[in-house]
């Protein structure tokens, strides 16, 4: 059999999961939070599915849920999508990802994804018969950053899309409204798509804004933004995200989505549509969030690893290169088994495997989580 994707293995967060799991380590890799969800979530669900929503919901998601993102979105960024024509609910932002890029390239496009880069981007791409053009960030003694230059020279009369993350994982960086300027002057004038995704749009820190795609008229005219409750409410193991995108753009992407998956789990969709009435879970987040990511901080504050700034999203990176010269990859496994703490290696990230010596944390823990890992990465 010749594979399809010769070059992916098994997800580096599967592993060090699997790591953690076989040497008792605190899990601070795979980003989910280890703390409950709001019970009222739960009882939402159980409520719906008591009401007989056991059947498949509509192909494009139920109304009443597509309804409330529209007005969310609206509320928050500025941008009114129409809940019919431009609004579907997928199956967690990964679905939502996958079938755009699935919906859009054609064999032998190019996209440009800016890297370090989430891991599910570059096998959809080649799925799709696409060419992943890489862009580095720029890495100084400021952390990560965008060269908005290199992404520009990068665009050839083959390019299809960009692929941008705000707030990004793994980095922790955010773009701004300067940023959204930058790439709306590469495309502009160009039929080149964008695909912006924003999973972690409501952990953004120190009181900056959320610099949407949608929020930018050049932007959002190309772009399809994805998004995900599992991150927003705490339940990464609920799958439910969403998409917004210009209805020309949404026909093509419901063309794949209707074979893809067809729908998502009804009880769930009626129960966040019921929870979104209340925008106070996603108003609180980024304090919730950031107590958590100080308490990491000031907890590594004495040790040798340098901290880089996390101005967004759940994660915390380290240069270590002050703890140890092994390669990240053996870093993290070492963490992982001697250290007791896992994380995930930033080589994890790039297509071709760099050595910064950083490793990525995960804050989304409860108090007492972080305490421990920080009783033993503190020491190093
Ligand atoms: N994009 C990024 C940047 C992510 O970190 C994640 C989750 N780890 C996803 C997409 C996928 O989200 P979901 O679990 O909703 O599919
Ligand atoms: N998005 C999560 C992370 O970056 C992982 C999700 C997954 O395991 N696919 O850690």
């Amino acid at each position: 059999l010749v594979s399809r994707l010769p070059q992916v293995g098994t997800t580096v967060f599967t592993q060090m999961s699997q790591l953690a799991l076989e040497h008792d380590a605190v899990n601070l890799g795979q980003g989910f939070p280890d703390f409950a969800c709001d019970p009222k979530l739960v009882d939402l669900v159980a409520e719906a599915m008591r009401a007989g929503h056991n059947q498949y919901a509509p192909m494009t998601g139920m109304p009443v849920l597509r309804q409330a993102i529209a007005a969310k979105i609206e509320a928050t960024y500025g941008h009114r999508y129409d809940a019919n024509t431009e609004i579907t609910v997928t199956v967690g932002a990964s679905q939502a990802i996958h079938t755009a890029i699935l919906a859009v390239v054609h064999p032998g496009d190019e996209v440009i994804v800016i890297e370090p880069a989430y891991d599910c981007y570059a096998p959809a791409i080649a799925l799709a018969g696409g060419v992943v053009v890489p862009v580095a960030m720029r890495f100084d003694e400021a952390g990560f950053s965008v060269p908005w230059d290199a992404v520009g020279a990068a665009v050839t009369p083959r390019t299809r899309m960009i692929v941008v993350n705000t707030p990004h994982n793994p980095t922790g960086t955010i773009l701004r409204q300067a940023d959204l300027d930058a790439l709306a002057a590469i495309v502009d004038g160009t039929p080149i798509l964008v695909l912006s995704d924003e999973v972690y749009e409501h952990m953004v820190y120190d009181g900056e804004p959320h610099a949407s795609v949608s929020r930018h008229p050049v932007l959002a005219e190309r772009a399809f933004v994805v998004s995900s409750f599992g991150k927003a409410f705490h339940v990464t193991g609920w799958k439910i995200g969403h998409v917004a995108a210009p209805a020309a753009l949404m026909t093509e992407f419901r063309k794949v989505h209707q074979y893809n998956v067809f729908c998502v789990t009804a009880p769930m969709q009626h129960a966040i549509a019921a929870y979104l009435e209340d925008p106070a879970p996603w108003r609180d987040l980024p304090a919730f969030y950031q107590a958590k990511r100080d308490l990491f901080r000031a907890g590594l504050a004495g040790s040798r690893f340098t901290l880089l700034p996390s101005d967004g999203t759940y994660f915390q990176c380290v240069r270590y290169d002050a703890v140890s010269d092994q390669s990240e990859a053996d870093f993290a496994r070492w963490l992982t088994t001697e250290i007791k703490v896992a994380a995930i290696p930033v080589s994890a990230f790039y297509g071709q495997p760099k050595q910064l010596r950083v490793v990525r944390f995960c804050f989304a823990k409860k108090d007492e989580t972080l305490q421990l890992a920080l009783s033993r990465l503190g020491r190093l």
